[in-house]
C-alpha cells in the first residue's frame, strides 16, 4: 500500500538533530515559554516577512486568539460578522464561533476551491467586520481581490494559513504576511509539521501582537499579573525546538511536493477526472493535490484496491454538519458539489519516483 502520508519517513532525515534538540531541551530544565519558543517565533516571523510571530498551542486557537485580540483592542465586538468559505475545514468556523462572532458562509468556486467573489460581495452587511480567507489545499486566495474588497468595505483580513506555509505571491510575499493577522497550524501532517500540536500567529500589527502574547498565557502582563481573561494556549517549548529544525528545510520539502504535483498535472490523463487549476507560480505549495470526479467514491475504492491510499478533504460541508445546525437550511450548490467530488492524491515529499509512476498509471487506467 502507498500510504497518503508517511510521517515516520518524513521525519527520518531529521532524527539526529531532533534527538540532539531533545537532549538540549532536557538539560535546560525549562519546559514552557523558553528560548526555543522565542527563537522559533523570530525565525518564523523572518520566514513569513512579518514583524511578529506569536506561538500558540494549535491552529484552531491561533484563529480564535487573533479574533479575541481584536475584541480586546475594540476593533471587533461580540456579534460581528466574519466572511468565511463554506468549504473550509470546520476548525475555521469553530474558531469564529468560539470568539463570539458570527461566521457568514460564502459559496465556493469550482476552479480555485476558494471564495466565489460574487457571492462574497453579496454577503456584506453593516455587521461585516472581517474577511477570513483560507488558503485551502496550499493555494493562495486571490489576495489582490481580497485587499481591494477589504479596503472598499473597511474590513480586517484574517487569513487561515494552516495549509499554506511558504505559498507566496509573484513579489515574494509569503501567505503569513498577506493579512492583518494570519493563523498557522503545525499539526504533524501540515507542510511545516511539529511532532505534536502547535500553531502560531503572524502579524505586523504591534498592538495586536502585544495583546495576544499576553492572551495566550492567561492574559498575564508579567508573572501572575492578569490584564485580561486569557487562555492557556502556549506553543510548547519542545515542539518549538523541533519546528526550528524543520523550518530550515520547509522550502525544500515544498519543492518536492510541487515537483510531484507537476508530474501529476502533466501525466494524469483520464476523462473521468478533472485536474486542479494552477498557473505554475509560487502561489501553491500543494499541501494537498485535489482532483475531482463524478465517480469519486468508485475512484477511491479502485485506488485502494490497487494499493493507493487517498483521503477526502472533506466529505461533509460545514453547513451540513450536525454540530452546526444553525446553517442547515443554507444551500451552496458548488460547495456541496465539491464535497461530493474531491479526492486528495498524495503529495508526500517522501514518495519515490516509482511510487509516483504507479499512482499516475493506476489513475490513468481508471474506467467506469
Ligand atoms: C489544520 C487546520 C486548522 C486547525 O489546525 P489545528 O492545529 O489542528 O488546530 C485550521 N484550518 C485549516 C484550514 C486547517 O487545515
Amino acid at each position: 500500500m502507498i500510504p497518503f502520508l508517511n510521517l515516520k519517513n518524513l521525519n527520518a532525515p531529521y532524527e539526529k538533530e531532533l534527538k540532539q534538540q531533545f537532549d538540549r531541551f532536557l538539560n535546560t530544565g525549562w519546559y514552557i515559554l523558553g528560548e526555543e519558543v522565542t527563537f522559533f517565533e523570530k525565525e518564523y516571523a523572518t520566514y513569513c516577512g512579518t514583524s511578529h510571530c506569536v506561538g500558540t498551542a494549535n491552529g484552531l486557537d491561533a484563529i480564535r486568539i487573533i479574533l479575541e485580540g481584536y475584541k480586546i483592542l475594540k476593533k471587533l465586538h461580540l456579534g460581528d460578522e466574519v466572511l468565511v468559505a463554506s468549504n473550509t475545514y470546520i476548525a475555521t468556523i469553530i474558531a469564529i464561533k468560539q470568539a463570539g462572532l458570527i461566521p457568514v458562509l460564502v459559496e465556493a468556486d469550482l476552479d480555485t476551491f476558494n471564495f466565489d467573489f460574487k457571492d462574497l460581495e453579496s454577503k456584506i452587511t453593516s455587521k461585516t467586520k472581517v474577511v477570513l480567507p483560507t488558503h485551502l489545499y496550499g493555494q493562495l486566495t486571490d489576495m489582490e481581490k481580497i485587499f481591494a474588497f477589504a479596503k472598499a468595505h473597511h474590513l480586517l483580513i484574517v487569513a487561515d494559513c494552516a495549509q499554506s506555509h511558504g505559498a507566496q505571491t509573484n513579489d515574494g510575499n509569503k501567505s503569513g504576511s498577506l493579512a492583518n493577522a494570519a493563523a498557522h497550524s503545525f499539526y504533524p501532517t501540515k507542510n511545516l509539521g511539529a511532532l505534536g500540536d502547535a500553531g502560531a500567529i503572524t502579524t505586523d500589527d504591534n498592538e495586536l501582537a502585544d495583546v495576544i502574547k499576553k492572551y495566550r498565557n492567561y492574559g498575564f502582563e508579567k508573572a501572575y499579573i492578569a490584564k485580561y481573561i486569557g487562555v492557556n494556549s502556549r506553543l510548547d517549548e519542545l515542539q518549538a525546538a523541533f519546528l526550528r529544525i524543520k523550518l530550515r528545510d520547509l522550502d525544500h520539502q515544498n519543492n518536492k511536493r510541487i515537483a510531484i504535483a507537476k508530474r501529476y498535472l502533466s501525466e494524469i490523463k483520464n476523462e473521468y477526472i478533472i485536474m486542479p487549476q494552477w498557473n505554475g507560480q509560487k502561489d501553491h505549495v500543494f499541501h494537498l493535490f485535489v482532483i475531482r470526479s463524478k465517480y469519486r467514491n468508485e475512484l477511491q475504492e479502485y485506488l485502494k484496491n490497487n494499493g493507493i491510499h487517498t483521503i477526502i478533504h472533506y466529505p461533509i460541508p460545514p453547513h451540513k454538519q450536525e454540530a452546526l445546525q444553525e446553517f442547515k437550511e443554507l444551500y451552496f450548490p458548488t460547495s456541496e458539489q465539491l464535497h461530493n467530488e474531491v479526492l486528495s492524491i498524495s503529495t508526500d515529499p517522501t514518495l519515490t519516483p516509482v511510487e509516483v509512476d504507479k499512482i499516475i498509471s493506476v489513475i490513468n487506467n481508471f474506467v467506469c
